[in-house]
């Protein structure tokens, strides 16, 4: 299958599954998950119509970056980000999803200010509390809202969470309600710099599930651009 017909494909399980949900099929956005993949792959599925693209490794974005990889989409950071790497993403990317911390917050700011600039962020929960996966416990959610409101360089856009890896989609939906509910609750509640538009939560294998939970933003990988090759001992 080719990353055009893969493309199709997945854009029609998302208008099923949003049409389901009796939401907007326009309103949910479609990032590709391109990492491994090189500029010539991901400049294909531009062309074929994918409108925004979600890089994890910083190194690997600007590289692909300068070899013009994106030209005609947005770029999104869906990766855990260091604090020394900030520096090169702020003004780059459009959104920043995986932000946890109140010092990565503190950095982008800053690195943002400097620049003149405000920078759309969401921030990471950590749904399932597993030890090894990045983001913070639900419970801190409101901690990390007013600490956000500190920093008028960044705006919070909404929330992301990468629920515990399963075969079945279904399994996370306990994860995704929990989310969409984080969302809703706190988008109510007043904060400067803090608006819930996006909800970032569904991958290649359960992303008609996350839809199904009030999802409007899906990093699909597998599902376009086919397995990724990884280096030995990954
Ligand atoms: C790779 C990746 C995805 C997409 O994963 P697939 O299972 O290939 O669709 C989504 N979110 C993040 C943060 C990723 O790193």
């Amino acid at each position: 299958m080719s990353i055009a017909e893969n493309l199709a494909r997945v854009r029609e399980n998302i208008a099923r599954a949003a049409e389901k949900a009796g939401r907007d099929p326009g309103d949910i956005l479609l990032v590709g998950a391109s990492k491994m993949n090189d500029a010539a792959r991901v400049r294909e599925a531009i062309a074929a119509g994918l409108p925004a693209c979600g890089e994890n490794r910083v190194q690997e974005l600007l590289e692909k970056n300068a070899q013009g990889a994106y030209e005609g989409a947005e770029l999104h950071f869906i990766g855990t980000l260091q604090r020394n790497k900030v520096k090169y993403l702020v003004g780059l990317a459009r959104l920043i999803h995986s932000v946890d911390s109140v010092e990565l917050m503190r950095e982008i700011d800053r690195q943002a200010r400097k620049r003149g600039l405000v920078q759309d962020i969401l921030l990471e929960v950590n749904a399932a509390g597993e030890a090894s996966k990045s983001g913070f416990a639900p419970e801190a959610l409101p901690e990390m809202l007013a600490a956000a409101s500190e920093f008028p360089g960044l705006r919070v856009r909404g929330l992301m969470t990468i629920p515990p890896i399963c075969s079945a989609g279904m399994e996370n939906l306990p994860y995704f309600l929990l989310l969409n509910k984080l969302f809703i609750d706190n988008g109510e509640k007043k904060y400067d710099n803090v608006r819930m538009d996006f909800l970032s939560m569904g991958m290649s294998g359960d992303y008609e599930a996350a839809i199904s939970c009030g999802a409007n933003m899906v990093r699909v990988g597998t599902a376009i651009f086919g397995p990724r090759a990884y280096p030995p001992g990954k």
